[in-house]
């Protein structure tokens, strides 16, 4: 492609809601420009890098057996009311009407269409398993679109969905497709790593997410230096007997065997109160009484809708996760505020401690029931007490995981060195199980002859997302670092000085040479300073650049900016042919 024909508009001019690098790099290197509030155009070059993505999807689905299809982006609300969903999904799904007054929405995903089909379709066990996908345009009216095509409103997504008689076939193939998923973003070039998710609105228990590692992801993980242990910091699981023993255990006998070694080392010392002046902060009580954090225990005053107040008891160093007491309690807890404990005047909500909280149920996390004399608030102004012990000094309802993972306490598989990091989801997949199959009655006969409702797995991959945690993860201060694989073209030739006659000569020859060998090659052929095509050369970042200069009159030879490698080149003209196949094979 000659760039002086492309319709490729470079700009300097960025919109002040762009932030991070993929948006302000998208904008300014011609790839996409913004409708409205996250809907946008993609132009030639981000199609093209598009195109390429949904190329290396298609393999990797096909090649487990997946077939593509093509489903409706407006689907009728009867679907979704079956499933409930209508009501559930808020004000993210787009619904209209159409002339006669019937209701419709824009899909934000398919599963309620693909049940459709296949409770219609599909009526023995001999038709099983099924897994059908398709790449299509979703709408999801998100409440803060941002980051361009990171999220949008309107958006690309390869969506598949999986039909099966049995839980074991629908194992199989749910580890098919992590192992497609993994695939696709190993051929695209980039870093990921796979963690354990929630499942939200679409349900069903098993599932995953795929992270491409960013700085500017929006979840926040943990991943082992040493095995394919990686959670999502939210969720991530402690292995409590790593962290008292560092050891690398996981069986519970050991474990057992490490809190009775522990539980004889010390004394119950007697419990005293300590008058602790003007102190608020944990890092001030730990200083006052010559103390590390982790020898005081916090307790924290929750309130939720269902079930009321709760305490839960963390270590000093540690944070309260919010979202492991919601899952443990089933409510959504809130911090208790002073307001809601007027009445209570045996709580003081800076002094608070487990010894005498009345009818307030006590959790606490693991490390608690291992801690001997910790220091803990003595629900009293002013004061704290020393020497609490769980079991002795008060009741503890149940222990548990109530905290966050942290980078000290090592990986909780195989007690390694974690690293704590940002990921962009750009894939999940999940079991459904029969959620759907059984709201929107699709059955199927089964072996015996009985009817059973399908049990179902959905698999979801952001490829408009997926282009812009590539930019996110290979870009270079202000320049995009195509991964090779999904580089809009394989090779940017910039011919320096169109106006000598011999070096234009032997850049048309080169480009036409390298075209008729299927090489995708933009060639920058523009009648413009040499310093404005190596900027943006730079800026588009097509990783292999090379230079008709000077160079190629006095020897022949092409000067090479290979990014692939990070190296430079000169290489004679009649191998570069051989050169760019050889370095961007990889
Ligand atoms: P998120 O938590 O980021 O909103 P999600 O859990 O809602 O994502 P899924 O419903 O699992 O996403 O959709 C499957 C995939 O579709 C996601 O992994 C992501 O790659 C992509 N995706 C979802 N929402 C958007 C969006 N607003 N813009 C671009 N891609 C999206
Ligand atoms: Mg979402």
């Amino acid at each position: 492609m000659r760039l002086s024909k492309y319709f490729l508009p470079t700009t300097r001019k960025v919109p002040s809601d762009a932030k991070v690098p993929s948006h302000i790099l998208s904008i300014r290197a011609g790839l996409i420009r913004q409708v409205s509030r996250g809907v946008y155009n993609i132009l030639p070059i981000g199609y093209k890098v598009i195109k390429k993505i949904e190329t290396i999807i298609r393999e990797e689905m096909d090649k487990i057996g997946a077939q593509e299809i093509l489903m409706p982006v407006i689907q009728p609300a009867e679907l979704w009311q079956e499933t409930g969903r209508w009501g559930e999904y808020g004000f993210e799904l787009m619904r209209l009407k159409d002339r006669l007054g019937r209701d419709m929405c824009l899909g934000p995903t398919h599963e309620e269409l693909i049940t459709e089909i296949i409770r219609k379709e599909v009526h023995s066990y001999k038709q099983l398993p099924i897994n059908l996908y398709q790449i299509q345009v979703k709408f999801r009216d998100e409440i803060r679109p941002r980051f361009g095509l990171l999220r949008g409103r309107e958006f690309i997504m390869k969506d598949a969905y999986s039909f099966h008689a049995t839980w074991e076939d629908l194992d199989k193939t749910y580890e098919d497709v992590k192992k497609a998923y993994s695939n696709i973003i190993e051929k695209c070039g980039l870093d990921y790593r796979i963690v354990e998710a929630e499942s939200g609105i679409i349900g069903g228990k098993v599932n995953h997410e795929f992270m491409i590692l960013a700085e500017t992801g929006e979840e926040e993980i943990f991943y082992c230096t040493n095995c394919d242990f990686a959670a999502k910091k939210d969720l991530a699981q402690i292995n409590r007997a790593i962290k008292e023993a560092k050891v690398n255990v996981k069986d519970e006998e050991l474990i057992e065997e490490i809190k009775t070694e522990l539980e004889n080392k010390n004394e119950l010392n007697e419990i005293k109160e300590v008058a602790t002046p003007g102190i608020k902060t944990i890092q001030e009580l730990s200083e006052f009484l010559n103390l590390t954090p982790r020898d005081l225990v916090k307790t924290v005053l929750v309130y939720g809708e269902k079930i009321g107040f709760s305490a839960f008891l963390i270590r000093g160093n540690r944070e309260l996760n919010i979202n492991k007491v919601n899952n443990f309690l089933k409510d959504e807890v809130q911090l208790v505020s002073e307001e809601q404990v007027k009445d209570k005047p045996y709580i003081k909500l800076g002094f608070l401690g487990p010894v005498v909280l009345k009818d307030i149920p006590i959790y606490a996390d693991y490390e608690i029931e291992i801690m001997k004399n910790f220091v803990a608030g003595a629900n009293k102004e002013g004061y704290h007490l020393l020497n609490v012990n769980p079991k002795r000094d008060f009741k503890v309802k149940q222990y548990n995981d109530f905290t966050f993972l942290q980078v000290e306490d090592k990986c909780s598989k195989c007690g390694s060195e974690l690293i704590e990091s940002k990921g962009i989801e750009v894939g999940h997949i999940f079991q459904l199980g029969t959620k759907y199959s059984e709201s929107m009655k699709a059955y199927f006969l089964n072996k015996e002859g009985n009817q059973k409702p399908f049990i179902m797995g959905c698999y979801g991959f952001g490829v408009t997302r997926l282009l812009s945690a590539a930019i996110e993860q290979k870009h270079y201060e202000n320049q995009i670092t195509w991964p090779i694989q999904i580089s809009p073209f394989k090779f940017h030739m910039i011919l320096i000085n169109p106006h000598k006659e011999k070096l234009k000569q032997i850049a048309e020859e080169l480009y036409q040479y390298l075209l008729k060998n299927n090489i995708e090659v933009l060639y920058d052929d523009r009648e413009i300073s040499a310093g404005i095509k190596f900027n943006d050369a730079d800026l588009i970042g097509i990783p292999m650049i090379g230079v008709v200069g000077n160079e190629i009159l006095k020897t022949d030879k092409i000067e090479i900016k290979n990014k692939i490698k990070n190296k430079k080149d000169l290489i004679l003209k009649e191998d570069l042919l051989d050169y760019i196949t050889t370095e961007s094979n990889i």
